[in-house]
């Protein structure tokens, strides 16, 4: 039986791949555990983190989050999703068309799992660890409730 994946880790997972593509022109992750306690992402890179990288990763995602964007699913035809995506980590099942999310206009990914309605139900992002070791590092992610205050935050 398939485990259940948690919506708002899975959320912030994508939002966290992008930041890290946009940040260091890195792949998504290529390798993820998602769990409803912490999670953890492996991407393939060439050195470990500096503290201040980790802190702009994490307000960034946090930015993303408080903008409370819509997330939303659309369907493209398999021909057209390959020219725009990278589809190598989609089950053979996918099918086609390929279901993309798209997390406001922050970031858009082939994915069948499951997803919140807007980045606001994520809660706080929090980066506890990175790790580096054979050209592979290693972020560990936890989340917050939903209605903690993010610090910062406007609202
Ligand atoms: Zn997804």
């Amino acid at each position: 039986m398939k485990k259940e994946i948690d919506p708002r880790m899975h959320s912030a997972e994508h939002i966290l791949n992008q930041t890290m593509v946009r940040f260091f022109g890195c792949g998504r992750c290529f390798s993820s555990h998602i769990e409803k306690k912490k999670s953890k992402c492996d991407y393939h890179f060439d050195r470990p983190l500096v503290e201040e990288e980790v802190d702009r990763i994490m307000t960034q995602v946090n930015e993303v989050i408080q903008l409370n964007l819509s997330v939303s699913e659309e369907f493209v035809a398999r021909d057209e999703a390959e020219k725009r995506f990278n589809l190598n980590r989609l089950p053979e099942h996918a099918g086609d068309p390929v279901r993309i999310i798209n997390i406001g206009d922050y970031d858009a990914c082939p994915c069948i799992g499951p997803h919140v309605h807007f980045t606001g139900e994520i809660g706080a992002f929090r980066i506890i660890s990175t790790s580096f070791e054979n050209g592979v590092l290693r972020i560990r992610f936890r989340l917050s409730g939903a209605e903690d205050r993010i610090p910062g935050a406007g609202r």
